[in-house]
């Protein structure tokens, strides 16, 4: 995401910025940690092979249980800064006065640990071609990225395992890209369900971030690329049709973007004119656009997020293989273990209120 100070707009840049190290490194420290974490839960959900649970935290404790998130982690913080590192190298490169990238940390219970990352652009754009190269660096560099991650992870995905009834469960949207990368990278059987990897759920959260970004809106990069193309009138036509989608999206498929369509409402939907009011872009940065066009239908999630509803609590057991002990398996809430009671060789039971009671019993010592 590029975000301009209003303010700003039509002053000069002064001689000398300075750059702010610290806090950027304090927020990618910060960020680190967060997604760190929400990379742990990752881990575990993906070691009991029952799909994405509820983020609880109670079974942590401590660092130790913690880093089993790092792949997770440094996969979601390198797609976001390859992002943000595409607008500011071109922001360099031009001369436009820009802040560094700056790592927004969101902690448990948002699932990714993150909300993404951000630089602010605070010199005018000079004219179209400048605005158009540096809407379009960010989600070309962060696919880079993206497209690596996305083969890893399918790579190291592993069965998944349906989820027994009851229980808070998550459905995660898939962009069109990881269907056709899933195609790719999977053994197709008849009706697949893939336990993916954490990796593959970074870049999960980078197709979304790069899908949401790319919506021809406000100052969204795709709202850079748009006045680019278009100027003011087309730029204006296309940001209140596609906010009308996104808001029929966040009230039939995703509350989220509701919100995020408030959002950007409340940051303003006008763009900045460039300085120099320059002709049509060259055919070469028409083809990027189309490129970008092809970036935002293979990235965007119509629902990102459905949460399936809690039943009353039950209890569920199921007999381990002959011969062998067993782990919980919680479906739909996660309690790593601690409080499990064995019952007999073969079945487990949980005490924990937030577990509901659902408990399977899979292959692996107890
Ligand atoms: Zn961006």
């Amino acid at each position: 995401m590029t975000e301009r100070s209003p303010q700003d707009e039509n002053l000069p840049a002064p001689e000398t910025e300075k750059p702010r190290f610290r806090l950027a490194l304090l927020l990618l420290l910060v960020t680190f940690t967060t997604t760190l974490w929400a990379g742990s839960i990752w881990h575990l959900s993906f070691m009991l092979g029952s799909g994405h649970s509820s983020p609880d935290t109670a079974g942590f404790a401590g660092w130790p249980d913690l880093l089993p998130g790092l792949p997770y982690s440094i996969a979601v913080l390198a797609i976001l800064l390859a992002h943000e590192m595409g607008h500011y190298l071109t922001c360099r490169y031009y001369r436009i006065r820009a802040t560094l990238p700056y790592a927004i940390p969101a902690p448990i219970p948002f699932p990714f640990g993150t909300l993404g990352a951000v630089i602010r652009i605070k010199s005018p754009f000079r004219d179209r071609r400048e605005l158009f190269d540096v809407g379009i660096a960010g989600p070309l560099a962060g696919f880079v990225l993206i497209v690596p991650a996305l083969i890893i992870g399918l790579g190291y995905s592993t069965d998944y395992i349906p989820p027994s009834p009851g229980g808070t469960t998550y459905e995660f949207g898939e962009p069109l890209l990881f269907r056709l990368a899933a195609e790719l990278f999977v053994p197709a059987g008849e009706d697949w369900n893939i336990n993916l990897h954490p990796i593959g759920w970074a870049a999960w959260f980078g197709m979304l971030a790069t899908g949401m970004n790319l919506l021809p809106i406000g100052q969204l990069d795709g709202g850079h690329i748009v006045y680019a193309l278009w100027g003011r009138r087309g730029h204006r036509a296309v940001s209140y049709a596609a906010l009308g989608g996104l808001v029929a999206l966040g009230i039939w498929c995703f509350f989220g973007y509701l919100c995020f369509a408030v959002i950007l409402v409340f940051m303003g939907l006008k763009h900045p004119p460039p300085s120099v009011p320059d002709g049509p872009l060259d055919r070469r940065r028409i083809l990027a656009a189309v490129a970008g066009l092809l970036l935002l239908v293979l990235t965007f999630i119509p629902a990102p997020v459905t949460v399936r509803g809690e039943s009353p609590a039950s209890t569920e057991t199921v007999p381990a293989p002959a011969g062998q002990g067993a782990i919980r398996v919680h479906t739909g809430s996660m309690c790593p273990n601690r409080n499990a009671v064995r019952r007999d060789a073969g079945t487990v039971e949980c005490r924990d209120d937030f577990c509901h009671g659902l408990v399977r019993i899979i292959d692996a010592p107890l």
